[in-house]
């Protein structure tokens, strides 16, 4: 059975060829599941490593804005933190106080005198003044605590702070700190500094009224300069108090509240009166009659002087100009305020007034005092020059106190020198007096300006003024200061006629 022996080969080669075809698949399946790890293990090595990619750049993108953050709460010229940082600081105190009870104080600081520094050695100079102060203003107040530079010459810092620290010792040691003078190219930058300090929770009970508080009290020191001042809330009343004073001021001057009084100014020789100087009196609605001191500095403060002398002139002027038509005076004195000087409109402003009460300039005598010429000699002359132009008269008043320089009667349109009370009052009784006067009135005379003496009281005192030779005379011995009925009657004129 030939076929049988041949059918048993065939199936044994066929048996042959399977099992090395299988074992030819099973070696490329091992060789395929090997590649396949490999593969497999490169993307493990791969995804890994992509996520230490991502990690690290998040990482990185986290510290720039970090960096951004600290450097947009930074003050750029001091390093110290600036307003935004000072006010999250303040935020999060009074967060954590409130929930903890920490108290905390905030100290204000401002340089007395820095615009000197800036002004004498330049602004490098003031940058590096800058600088140095935070420098030790961090150094003072120590780790624990803000410091912040808040624009120009503020400074402030958050402190924690135990019952017992003596807030106002740290002040002073800060201001002895910022005091001690700093060497700078050869020069000695020195300068002072006014701190005011408030105190979270006792003082105020938000971080608004906190810092309204340190700046009372800064504004305390600021008055006497180099001083570190604790809130006290009489302050804040003494304040509240002057704000509500100065809207009723504001009302006044719009009202007609202020009234002007009248002061008889006399020829010695004659007795006859023959000018008047209006000084500015207010009766207070609640708080009755008010000295000019009282008002006068909150007119300043508000930036009023000029409302004030308009609204006096407005009221002075027609009763001025009654009595002048009558025969019974020449002429109206009436005081401007330094203040109105800085405007740079002063004479115009003047100018106006009188066309608008039709009032003639030369009957017009403006007082000013030696102030608004130091404060700015060539402004005040151009003003001045403007008036006198316009035919009005200018009077140097309270010479004899402050400077007196008697080089301003030679560069200035002056017609008339008021003597103040200090050079007057002895006169009767002083030898030395006597002497000073009379060299002043020599030079007066030969600048050929009018003489005024102040505060003339007693006939005596009269007397020897008249004999030296000054004409005209005013003071408590000819009449106080009177509302417009009395001074109408002073002039024997009828006070219910005095406007015609
Ligand atoms: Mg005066």
């Amino acid at each position: 059975m030939p076929d049988a022996d041949e059918r048993i080969r065939r199936l044994e080669r066929r048996i042959a060829r399977e099992r090395s075809a299988r074992a030819e698949a099973e070696a490329l399946l091992e060789a395929k599941s090997r590649e396949l790890y490999d593969l497999n293990q490169q993307l493990g090595r791969f995804a890994a490593e992509l996520e230490g990619r991502v990690e690290e750049r998040t990482r990185e993108l986290a510290c720039a804005r970090e960096h951004a953050l600290e450097l947009a709460e930074r003050d750029q010229l001091t390093g110290l933190a600036n307003r935004t940082r000072f006010t999250r600081a303040l935020e999060e105190s009074i967060v954590a106080s409130r929930r903890d009870g920490r108290r905390f104080a905030l100290f204000l600081l401002d340089l007395d005198r820095f615009k000197d520094i800036n002004d004498s050695l330049g602004h490098e100079a003031g940058d590096v003044f800058l600088q140095r102060t935070a420098r030790r203003l961090r150094l003072i107040f120590g780790r624990d605590a803000v410091v912040a530079r808040l624009g120009g010459d503020e400074f402030a810092a958050l402190l924690p702070a135990r019952p017992e620290t003596d807030l106002v010792r740290i002040g002073e040691s800060v201001i002895r700190a910022v005091r001690r003078p700093l060497p700078h190219r050869g020069r000695s930058l020195e300068a002072s500094c006014s701190i005011g300090i408030a105190v979270f929770p006792e003082d105020a009970r938000s971080g608004s009224d906190l810092q309204r508080f340190a700046d009372i009290a800064l504004y305390r020191s600021k008055a006497s300069r180099g001083v570190a001042t604790r809130f006290d809330p009489a302050m804040s009343r003494a304040i509240e108090a002057r704000h509500a004073l100065g809207s009723d001021f504001v009302q006044a001057i719009r009202d007609g509240g202020i009234e002007p009084w009248f002061q008889p100014i006399v020829d010695g020789a004659s007795c006859r009166t023959v000018g008047v100087e209006a000084l500015a009196r207010w009766t207070h609605p609640t708080l009755g009659f008010l000295s000019p001191a009282a008002f006068l500095g909150l007119a300043e403060e508000r930036g009023l002087m000029h409302d004030l002398f308009a609204a006096m002139m407005r009221r002075a002027c027609p009763l001025a100009r009654t009595w002048i038509r009558a025969g019974r005076l020449d002429y109206l004195s009436i005081n401007l305020s330094p203040s109105q000087f800085k405007l740079g409109s002063v004479a115009d402003d003047v100018i106006a007034l009188l066309a608008e009460l039709d009032f003639p300039p030369q009957a017009l005598t403006v007082e000013v005092t030696e102030e608004v010429l130091l404060n700015d000699l060539a402004r005040a002359r151009v003003q001045l020059e403007r008036l006198a132009a316009h035919g009005v008269r200018i009077a140097l008043d309270d010479f004899g106190i402050g400077y007196s320089n008697i080089g301003y009667l030679r560069q200035l349109p002056i017609q008339t020198l008021k003597l103040d009370r200090l050079l007057t009052q002895d006169v009767a009784t002083e030898h030395k007096a006597r002497s000073i006067l009379s060299a002043i009135v020599q030079i007066a005379r030969a600048l050929d300006l009018h003489m005024v003496s102040e505060g003339v009281e007693d006939s005596s005192q009269a007397l020897w003024l008249t004999h030296l030779g000054c004409r005209s005379l005013q003071g408590y011995l000819f009449g106080r200061p009177m509302p417009a009925d009395a001074f109408a009657t002073h002039l024997g004129l009828d006070p219910l006629r005095r406007i015609a």
